[in-house]
């Protein structure tokens, strides 16, 4: 049986305390994960704290060359947005991609960078864009954030209140996904801004990572025939029953080359 107290706290502050000194308290946003995690018997937090009534951690909005995104900003929202549909159409084309219409409508943007599946969509578009990610306790780069799989710099009753993605000058997603879940296979983030050339991976290791060689030759050239001679290394990646890291491995350079094409039209 489900023995947990729950709670639903109308302010971060009273979201922060009953979170407080309790390594076993779970935050629960649109539960996409948490849910089936608890019926699945895999968690067994002694609370859950329900963030649904702080309307203030959802919404969109521009700040000056930054578009924000509120930790409880469902994928759908994003997806459909005029604000990042103009700013940066690549990472409302990525929510857009996330799982179903269900997945898009519950899950959240907060939720899916703390959990930080190896497969999530999301980290890559954080990763490239070189988001910063603000929490109840301060403020973290994107590159500081991600730590390993299913792990994050978030330390207990830590929360994600928003993601401030800059504006770019190009940026294009592509993955290859699972046909099953949606989750990718491989999907790869590329780019081009104030910060340079970056290029994020998810699905094809543990967590998702920064493809240095690729970088350097799209800052030189930014285009795909750039990168056609990179092999990424199958050392390390993902093996499973869907594809083996070499396979992985191979995909990357293709959704690369890709993610680069979609950003150059
Ligand atoms: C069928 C299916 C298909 C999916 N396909 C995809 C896909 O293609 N791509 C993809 O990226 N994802 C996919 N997902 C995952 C989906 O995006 C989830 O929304 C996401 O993983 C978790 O977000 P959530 O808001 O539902 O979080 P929850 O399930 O509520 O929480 C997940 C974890 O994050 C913690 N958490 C939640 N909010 C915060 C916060 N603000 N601060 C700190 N910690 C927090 C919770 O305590 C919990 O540990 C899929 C899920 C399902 C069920």
């Amino acid at each position: 049986m489900y023995d947990f107290s729950y709670h639903k706290p109308k302010t971060l502050a009273d979201a922060a305390t009953a979170l407080a000194g309790k390594d076993e308290a779970r935050a629960l946003a649109g539960g996409m994960t948490l849910i089936p995690t608890l019926k699945q018997r895999l968690a067994k937090p002694s609370d859950v704290v329900d963030l649904g009534a702080l309307k203030d951690l959802a919404g969109i909005k521009i700040d000056g060359d930054n578009v924000v995104i509120g930790a409880m900003t469902k994928h759908g929202d994003v997806a459909s947005s005029d604000d990042v549909k103009n700013a940066i159409p690549a990472l409302a084309e990525l929510a857009s991609l996330i799982g179903d219409p269900a997945v898009r409508n519950r899950g959240t943007i907060g939720g899916s960078i703390a959990n930080n599946d190896p497969a999530a969509d999301y980290p890559a578009a954080v990763l490239a864009l070189n988001a910063t990610i603000t929490s109840t306790s301060g403020k973290y780069k994107a590159d500081e954030f991600f730590k390993g799989l299913f792990e994050t710099a978030l330390k207990d009753g830590e929360l994600v209140t928003s993601v401030s993605f800059p504006k770019v000058e190009k940026a294009g997603y592509m993955k290859f996904r699972n046909p099953a879940s949606r989750y990718a296979m491989v999907g790869v983030f590329v780019a081009k801004g104030k910060d340079g050339v970056r290029v994020a991976v998810t699905g094809a290791g543990p967590c998702v990572f920064r493809v240095k060689a690729m970088e350097e030759a799209l800052s030189k050239d930014f285009s795909s025939a750039a990168i056609k001679d990179i092999k990424i290394p199958a050392d390390g990646l993902n093996s499973d029953i869907h594809g083996s890291a070499e396979y992985r491995a191979h995909l990357v350079g293709v959704m690369a080359r890709r993610a680069v094409d979609a950003a150059n039209k």
